[in-house]
């Protein structure tokens, strides 16, 4: 089992997960972040903490359209370990829907 980061992340980035992730395997992209399934020790620490509630266990079926996606970019992504700024707008973004056709396959900063 892994923890899946979903659509909503999209253009959020609040980052609060990073923070707690004890074995810092998030990965960051232009616009959202992935978690890498072969490094997460499915603890649920991040669940609680993302205030987009973006982020699912693989069971969970709200996982299942993402989990592909973030284990093909944790390879490729950056790692990131600190909550960086969200971007100034991130709040408007927030829950609005039809945000998977804005996702970005190029790398982050971390
Ligand atoms: S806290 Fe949630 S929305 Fe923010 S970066 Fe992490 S998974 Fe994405
Ligand atoms: S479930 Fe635990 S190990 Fe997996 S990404 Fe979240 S905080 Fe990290």
């Amino acid at each position: 089992m892994t923890y899946v980061v979903t659509e909503n992340c999209i253009r959020c980035k609040y980052m609060d997960c990073v923070e707690v992730c004890p074995v810092d395997c998030f990965y960051v992209g232009e616009n959202m972040l992935v978690i890498n399934p072969d490094e997460c020790i499915d603890c649920g620490v991040c669940e609680p903490e993302c205030p987009a509630e973006a982020i699912f266990p693989d069971s969970d079926s709200r996982a299942a359209a993402w989990a592909e996606k973030n284990a093909t970019f944790a390879a490729s992504w950056p790692n990131i370990t600190r909550k960086g700024t969200a971007p100034a707008d991130a709040d408007e973004w927030n829950n609005k829907p039809g945000k998977a056709e804005l996702f970005s396959p190029e790398p982050g900063t971390p």
